[in-house]
């Protein structure tokens, strides 16, 4: 029996992953249980793989996965999550931003009674005025657009109970935004706070391609309210053109200036149209696409090899 599991997702981490063992072997002999770590190499294509091969030839508590290829960080942590044997569940990053110093309090909180809890973080060292600017105001713009509430300023550090880590690996969807389908879940929850460390090495390996897609898939797939935002915009083309059409009938009874109507009134208008066509087409898009994702019933991650797990899923 495996009391704790601590998943750390790897994409090339070949510099932080001697001292990011070091740091956690330290905490979890202290732990009062067996633990295992699941370490999921997301298609590294630096010596990562090879450093966890080695991690586990020398420690029997190292299992690790290798994914096929680069599938993204949340994947990488799904794939985590359904090998994991752990009673609780920990995920946290292979750069050292997350401290493992603070699996204790975690812990504590899970004896305690709560099914989730998240770290929360109170600062963040070392990041750009301009990730920290964007994380602020998504998190913010996030909780408008959902039902139940995200919890600002988190990532996926946190730990889970085994009957939520269960409910999560049930929940068979594609596109996976896993701090926000770990609220959706429910249970009693709870925050740890904690000042994110600046990396340990290497680069930040999410682009801004790769953010602002992970806030997309935020946003879609808690909730339905940008078709909504569809709608009212072209409500409100409607209603700029019926304006129009009334300036249009009061100029030709009184006389308007003629350089106003014309060719510069058709030209906003058409631009004006097209644009909130597009913007609608391109909503409608984000959803058919995910729903083309999910009817394809492709798995969600490929997977090379899995070595250390007792079990397979
Ligand atoms: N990661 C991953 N696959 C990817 C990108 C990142 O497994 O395609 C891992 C990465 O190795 C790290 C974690 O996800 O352990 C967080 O990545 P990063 O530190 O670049 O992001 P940030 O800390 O800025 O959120
Ligand atoms: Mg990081």
């Amino acid at each position: 029996m495996i009391t704790y599991s601590i998943i750390i997702p790897v994409y090339n981490e070949e510099d932080n992953l001697r001292e990011m063992y070091r740091r956690v072997v330290q905490v979890i002999d202290q732990l009062d249980g067996p633990t295992e770590l699941v370490l999921v190499d997301d298609g590294s294509k630096d010596r990562s793989l090879a450093i966890l091969e080695a991690l586990h030839q020398s420690d029997s508590r190292v299992h690790y996965l290798s994914l096929a290829r680069n599938f993204g960080h949340q994947i990488a942590v799904t794939a985590g999550l359904q090998y994991a044997q752990g009673e609780a569940v920990i995920i946290m990053d292979a750069d050292l931003q997350d401290p493992p110093e603070l699996l204790p309090q975690l812990i504590e909180q899970w004896r305690s009674g709560y099914h989730v809890v998240y770290a929360q973080r109170l600062s963040r060292a070392q990041e750009s005025w301009l990730k920290k600017l964007m994380a602020y105001g998504f998190y913010r713009i996030l909780n408008q657009f959902t039902e139940i509430p995200i919890p600002t300023d988190t990532g996926d550090f946190c730990l889970m109970s085994r009957q939520v880590v269960d409910i999560l690996n049930s929940m068979p969807e594609k596109h996976r935004y896993i701090r926000g389908l770990r609220a959706w879940i429910g249970f009693p929850q709870t925050a740890v706070r904690f000042n994110r460390d600046p990396r340990f090495a290497g680069e930040v390996k999410y682009t801004f391609r790769k953010s602002l897609n992970l806030a997309i898939d935020g946003i879609i797939s808690l909730s339905r309210k940008p078709l909504k935002i569809a709608t009212y915009l072209g409500l409100m083309a409607a209603l700029v053109a019926i304006v129009m059409i009334i300036l249009v009938l009061f100029w030709r009874i009184y006389d308007a200036p003629p350089q106003l109507i014309g060719y510069t009134l058709i030209t906003i208008a058409v631009f004006f149209l097209g644009a909130v066509q597009l913007i609608c087409l391109g909503i409608l898009g984000e959803y058919i696409g995910r729903i083309y994702d999910e009817v394809k019933q492709r798995p969600i991650f490929t997977i090379k090899k899995a070595v250390g797990f007792g079990k397979n899923p």
